[in-house]
């Protein structure tokens, strides 16, 4: 295979239209390859695959596809070093977090293997002697994955595995800025023996063309989308037209409370790795930092001091702890939100520029920056940063930083920091979140349930719940 090709049907194949496109790394501009550039037809043919491997699929039985499953985990963690590399080539976060990320998503792997075989149904007592009620769960069907380009191994793995271990067959779409870490995967699914139709890959530079197709081929019964809010209404409008099944994870604006009575080192260290990771660019970073008024100063201090020490650079070299932004159009937001935040008056604790000099002149980086003085009224607070910026706003007590945190069309990551074992579950029951991080900065995992409520989406990925996505309920009502 070559990384200009598509795999549809067991396949490698060129984009019908013979058109590929370039992806670069964000921290040098370099030209990593060329993919296809598929379009509509290309999509109907990866569809039709899918669909004509479904019975097979469907039929065998679940520990057969977890020796499939846990054959292409293997290969993952086999080849991490070698998939880290091309994340980060193509992603531009940190080496150590892409080798992270690729434990992760074979973490997912994993797990589905093993949770395929816990598909239980259930038998109810009938209200008739002569009949006998059964419940069964059956895979849904074709599932078409879209994933963004900021967990470019684990938002794949963390879709395809349940809906593989479900007994459905994927047809998923990279995002166009990191479709190579998708080919590397692929070429593992195809060591590992997965049947053709079973997987497929396809790329695309105009995903708006390759997404209608995805929505409107009713042979396609689910969507599974991670990305960004506008997107993910779009899909679930035409979603809605074949009531095709559909689970959105979208955006957040996530709250890091620290109370009074929180260990404020832990505290401080949990909002760096937060708020950094990925150059803030999770869809559960923190976006907000409200602070208590009365440990303001000492948080402040101490916070300013870690984030000093966050080496900026090519996510390839060594001890590097933030990497590029991933393009134009995510640098630009970053700086806009700073620039609103200081014209309203907020105060720059450090960085709060972009950095264009010597290695930093090919890619979109800008420095770690810490504001203070960060209030109501200012977009950094409205809306996703999506970049390495830590807005610090002060609070006075429970009640109205509770408030302030809820003040949100999203709802999918919050986190607090709180000794207080009353106040933990006091709190954690009311942010209006999908996913509460209470003394944790790295909740999701891949058995416990992860999703958002409000306009950050529905539907969980990870954990028993992430794989009930995929089935359908079937009610066998027996006459004897
Ligand atoms: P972001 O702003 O983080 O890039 P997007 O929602 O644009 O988020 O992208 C997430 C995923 O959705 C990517 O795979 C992207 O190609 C895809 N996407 C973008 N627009 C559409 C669309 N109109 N239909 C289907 N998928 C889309």
């Amino acid at each position: 295979m070559g990384c200009g090709q598509n795999y549809i049907g067991g396949r490698w194949v060129e984009a019908a239209s013979g058109r590929t496109f370039s992806v670069r790394n964000p921290a040098t501009g370099e030209l990593l390859g060329m993919v296809a550039d598929a379009g509509r037809e290309d999509v109907t043919r990866a569809v039709e695959a899918a669909h004509g491997a479904f019975p097979g699929w469907a039929a065998l039985a679940a520990p057969e596809r977890a020796k499939l499953l846990l054959r292409a985990a293997a290969l993952m963690l086999e080849r991490k070093e070698e998939l880290a590399r091309i994340l980060t080539s193509e992603q531009g976060k940190p080496l150590k977090e892409a080798q992270g990320e690729i434990e992760y998503a074979a973490g997912f792997v994993t797990w589905y293997a093993e949770e395929g075989k816990r598909v239980y149904g259930e038998t109810i007592p009938a209200s008739v002697a002569h009949k006998r009620l059964l419940v069964i769960k059956q895979p849904v069907g074709v599932v078409a994955a879209i994933t963004p380009w900021n967990f470019p191994a684990a938002m794949v793995t963390r879709k395809i595995a349940p809906a593989l271990a479900a007994g459905c067959p994927v047809v998923l779409k990279p995002a166009e800025q990191t479709p190579l870490t998708a080919f590397a995967l692929f070429q593992i699914f195809e060591e590992a023996g997965f049947p053709a139709g079973v997987v497929n890959l396809i790329t695309t530079r105009d995903p708006s063309e390759v997404g209608r197709e995805l929505v409107e081929n009713p042979l396609v019964r689910m969507i599974a989308f991670t990305g960004s809010t506008d997107v993910g209404k779009l899909l679930m409008r035409g979603a809605a037209a074949q009531v095709k099944r559909i689970s959105l994870e979208l955006g957040g604006n996530a709250p890091f409370i620290v109370f009074e009575d929180a260990d404020l080192d832990k505290a401080v260290a949990a909002a760096v790795s937060s708020k950094f990771r990925n150059m803030g660019q999770t869809c559960i970073c923190a976006n907000r930092i409200y602070v208590q008024e009365s440990i303001l100063e000492s948080f402040a201090t101490k916070f300013v001091e870690r984030v000093r020490q966050l080496k900026m650079g090519n996510g390839l070299e060594e001890g590097v702890h933030v990497g590029p932004l991933i393009d134009e159009g995510g640098f630009k937001k970053v700086c806009a939100h700073v620039e609103d935040a200081v014209a309203k008056g907020a105060r720059i604790l450090t960085g709060g520029a972009p950095r264009t000099d010597g290695p930093f002149a090919h890619g979109h980086f800008f420095e770690p920056t810490v504001l203070a003085d960060v209030r109501k009224g200012m977009q950094i607070l409205e809306e996703e940063t999506f970049g390495p910026v830590a807005p610090l706003v002060p609070f006075r007590d429970e009640a109205e930083v509770i408030r302030a945190a809820n003040d949100t069309r999203y709802g999918l990551a919050a986190y607090f920091y709180s000794q207080n074992v009353s106040r933990c579950i006091r709190v954690a029951e009311q942010l209006e979140y999908g996913v509460i991080g209470a003394n944790d900065a790295m909740p999701a995992v891949p058995q416990a349930p992860f999703g958002g409520l409000k306009e950050s989406g529905f539907g969980r990925e990870g954990g028993r719940e992430g794989i009930e996505e995929f089935l359908e309920v079937k009610l066998i009502s027996l006459g004897l």
